[in-house]
């Protein structure tokens, strides 16, 4: 493409972004398969080391098709929004192995022992055990408190010693919301840092920049690749010396990097982001509806039902309410397990994002091994359901939670 062509929407950055034309000529960004990368001249290898050229040197620091994507997703995230003097923003995005590789980048990166996180619960199993079990012994220690009151958010700020605002909304399993405005702005007067994993929403339909967030997370194994094909992660920042200086030199030596085969898929699955996440919100919606008036349900958290109590703040800062839901059946632990057994087409599995329709029971799965007691303050109820809803033909999906549910 052009790059003087001035794009305005949305599905076109999905398509378009980050895509240089193959000095080859192949139509597709091709898969380089190559750990390294030779020089012309030995002058030519030194001007690279020094930095003095750009140019690719090993694969672990960086690969042309894994730039691709990388360029691809920050765009999207970036997309029409402008920094303090109305420029263009700017972002760079590294793409790694997992999530949480990503994840643990930016902890090792952006902390150091005796400082503290503040986050809230409903984090991602993953990260609330990286913050509880690892950091930790790096004397890194994380503040869990409600983000959604901001009075205690606030007070939590004051803590001497909070370095960094973790945030993930909206939040795995229980589908709470934080507000992203409001929370930049209190960590904003108390310097703290901003980091947002916008795994479940995605850039189509949050963009955590807009508020004033620093850092941007993704595992990019969900809704951005689209179809359970790969498992991989981004971490983007607006600061681009520091995410060119300190987080590259620590990305590169923790050696959490992604692969070009991963990331070829991922290009692959952005392009129909905006197609499917309209198709994912649209059920999901129909759905929730559904479930709510269902007699077997005692409660469907989905922001957007009215009756979910971060109904507005999702409202707000997103331009659907996504395609994650959960639910609870009133028959708790045995009745999950029977209505797990019981379905027909969709899917018996964790992870979220793909095309096909996922339900989770996690106090028989992934939360299995989380003592009672402490799987309930998160809200995780021996009847918790948590769907991811796919784009298959909604009727489908209706029908086949209903003789479940029987
Ligand atoms: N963040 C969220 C919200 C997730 O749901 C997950 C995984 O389920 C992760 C991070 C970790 O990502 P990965 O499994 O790609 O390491």
């Amino acid at each position: 493409m052009d790059k003087s062509f001035p794009i305005s929407g949305w599905s076109s950055v999905a398509v378009h972004g980050g895509h240089e034309q193959d000095p080859r000529y192949a139509h597709q960004v091709p898969i380089y398969a190559s750990s390294t990368y030779v020089y012309d001249t030995a002058e030519q290898g030194m001007r690279r080391f020094s930095g003095e050229e750009e140019g690719y040197i090993y694969s672990r620091w960086g690969n042309p098709t894994m730039t691709e994507a990388e360029k691809k997703i920050t765009a999207l995230e970036t997309f029409h929004l402008t920094d303090k003097n109305n420029s263009a923003l700017q972002a760079k995005g590294i793409l790694h192995a997992s999530g949480m590789a990503a994840i643990s980048t930016l902890m090792l990166a952006a902390l150091k022992p005796g400082d503290k996180i503040l986050t809230h619960f409903s984090l991602y199993g993953g990260t609330d055990e990286l913050l509880q079990k690892i950091l930790p012994s790096l004397n890194i220690t994380a503040e869990i408190i409600d983000l959604r009151d901001l009075n205690k958010a606030e007070n939590a700020m004051k803590t001497s010693g909070i370095k960094l605002l973790y945030l993930e909304t909206p939040a795995n399993p229980t589908i709470q919301c934080v507000d992203l405005e409001e929370l930049c702005n209190l960590a904003k007067q108390y310097k703290i840092i901003v980091a947002c994993d916008n795994t479940f929403a995605t850039p189509y339909l949050q963009q955590p920049f807009r508020y004033g967030v620093d850092f941007v997370l993704h595992s990019t194994t969900k809704f951005l690749n689209g179809h359970g094909t790969a498992i991989g992660g981004v971490l983007i920042g607006r600061n681009i010396e520091l995410m060119n200086g300190h987080i590259t030199k620590v990305h590169r030596l923790l050696g959490g990097n992604a692969n070009p085969f991963d990331a070829f898929l991922l290009i692959q699955g952005i392009k129909t982001l905006e197609l499917r996440m309209e198709r994912h919100c649209s059920n999901a919606m129909e759905v929730a509806n559904f479930l709510e008036k269902h007699f077997a349900i005692a409660r469907v958290n989905y922001t957007g039902l009215a009756s979910h109590p971060d109904h507005l703040v999702a409202k707000k800062q997103m331009r659907h309410a996504g395609g994650m839901l959960s639910f609870e059946l009133k028959k708790g632990l045995q009745g999950g397990i029977d209505f797990m057994n019981k379905l027909k087409m969709c899917v018996r599995t964790v992870s979220l994002g793909t095309c096909d329709t996922l339900l989770s029971h996690p106090a028989s799965m992934s939360h299995h091994g989380v003592p009672e007691k402490e799987r309930k303050k998160y809200g995780i109820t021996d009847g918790l359901i948590r769907m991811n809803v796919g784009i298959e033909n909604v009727q489908d999906i209706m029908a086949d939670l209903e003789q479940a549910l029987k």
